[in-house]
């Protein structure tokens, strides 16, 4: 690559396109014989954020045929009353997926909720049965911001093996799935988290560079090497309003082979994938495997 050249973009939103329109087709093949996906959502409490991303959710099932129903509980709902919502989901045939909105008002604890979930229904795949799964190297739900992260890095035909990549930040959501799916492809994975003593270094090495911290351009582009991917989790939103991720995007961008816009990369291919996972489940759950 040439000073002149800048890296590509990794459009999230035109794979998203992409995806939908292949799992449309699985869709209708499922409802053809009668088995129609069901994605169920759990909303507690009025957060507004929490309201949007729950209608984005919904809208996306309903433009690609999935069933979509939300549960939407008062703030004051007793922790006992939501563990109840989640048995009884479990128990309907017709619910394939099944999601808790987080984060849920003070007073109600998620983690006994999410263990509750049939992790066959999972379709967050952030149930401790799906995250051991997962580091065992076996078929279960994953994380949707993880797998739309390798979505992204597989779009332009990546070869990942043997690569070194750096993943900073170490959430269950999001740093440490991704690195178990890098490791899986045989990447040679670095975590890098708060106590990091030389991110500029670590990063500096990296062939693959994922963010995902939550601090608006941590990673400068000087630190990028040249011809690396770089995958930006983090959406941060700046005083005025506008959005910004956790790279340094424009400096990233004359250094890196390809790159993720904030918006517009990571983003759209999290619900993709939320859609994914849910007609994965609706066809583990009778037998079969998505072919998409
Ligand atoms: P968490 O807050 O759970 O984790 C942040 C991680 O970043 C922690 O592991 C923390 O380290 C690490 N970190 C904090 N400061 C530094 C630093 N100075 N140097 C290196 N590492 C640091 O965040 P999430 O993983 O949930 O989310 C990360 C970002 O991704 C957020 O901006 C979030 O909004 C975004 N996000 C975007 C999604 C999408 O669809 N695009 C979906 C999910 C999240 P330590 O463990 O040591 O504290």
């Amino acid at each position: 690559m040439t000073s002149a050249e800048q890296g590509v973009l990794l459009d999230g939103k035109a794979l998203a396109r992409k995806m939908r329109g292949e799992l449309r087709g699985e869709i209708e093949a499922l409802v053809a014989q009668g088995l129609t996906p069901g994605l169920d959502v759990v909303l507690v409490g009025e957060d507004p954020p929490s309201q949007i991303y729950v209608r984005n959710k919904q809208r996306s099932c309903e433009r690609l045929g999935i069933r979509s129903r939300v549960h939407r509980l008062e703030t004051t709902t007793p922790q006992s009353e939501l563990e109840q919502l989640i048995r009884d989901l479990n128990q309907d045939d017709e619910v394939d997926g099944i999601l808790v909105q987080l984060p849920l008002p003070k007073g109600l604890d998620a983690k006994p909720v999410l263990e509750l979930i049939d992790p066959a229904k999972d379709v967050d795949g952030l149930h401790l049965i799906n995250q051991g799964r997962l580091l065992a190297g076996e078929e279960g739900l994953q994380p949707c911001t993880p797998l739309g992260s390798m979505a992204l890095i597989d779009s332009i035909g990546y070869d990942i093996s043997g690569k070194k990549a750096v993943v900073v930040g170490r959430s269950n959501l999001v740093g440490k799935p991704v690195a178990q799916l890098l490791l899986q492809r045989n990447a040679t994975v670095t975590m890098c988290h708060s106590r990091t003593q030389d991110l500029a270094a670590e990063v500096g090495q990296a062939d693959i560079v994922i963010a995902a911290v939550g601090y608006p351009e941590l990673v400068k582009g000087s630190w990028i090497k040249e011809g690396a991917v770089v995958v930006d989790v983090g959406i941060n939103r700046r005083d005025d309003g506008s959005l910004v991720g956790d790279v340094e995007f424009e400096e990233s961008q004359k250094r890196a082979l390809a790159i993720t816009p904030v918006p517009g990369g990571v983003g759209p291919m999290t619900i993709t994938m939320l859609l994914y996972n849910t007609v994965d489940a609706a066809k583990r759950r009778r037998g079969a495997h998505l072919n998409v």
